[in-house]
């Protein structure tokens, strides 16, 4: 395992003299200050590095086909709904093929990020699930 800094991803976090979790450590690669409980433990053994770009290549593919069928299966709602509501003359094809790949685009950085933030979640309240074993198990959405 190797500590990297949580702001840049930089292993330039090492200190010989680490003695406990809240020793402070500053990253000297972009300044961010913090404790060394709070850096990133990576697995780097080549396995692990592997498995992270397969997990990269995986997301990408899934990313491409999720902006892929946006297009083709909404493509035609959205630009619907902009003729309806104004936005843009149906007959203006060049202008309503622009802003549907706009929406789509929109759609999907949107979809992205919010999948980022529940990700996030999911790990803050793994994070303070370990720290309150009456809860263990628990995660945002169960009941
Ligand atoms: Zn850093």
């Amino acid at each position: 395992m190797t500590a990297v800094c949580p702001q840049c991803g930089s292993a330039k976090v090492g200190s010989a003299d680490v003695v406990h979790e809240l020793s402070i450590i500053t990253c000297s690669n972009c300044g961010w200050p913090g404790l060394y409980r709070d850096l990133l433990m990576v697995d780097t053994s080549r396995d692990a590095l592997v498995e992270v770009q397969q997990a990269l290549d995986i997301a990408a593919e899934v990313s491409s086909a999720y902006l892929k069928c946006l297009a083709e299966c909404a493509g035609r709602s959205i630009g619907l709904s902009m003729v309806d509501a104004g936005i843009v003359g149906a007959k203006d094809t060049q202008s309503l093929t622009r802003l549907i790949k706009a929406a789509c685009r929109g759609a999907h950085k949107a979809t992205l990020d919010e999948v980022e933030q529940i990700q996030k979640e999911y790990q803050d309240a793994r994070r303070s699930n370990e720290t309150r074993p009456g809860e263990a198990g628990r995660l945002p959405g169960d009941r």
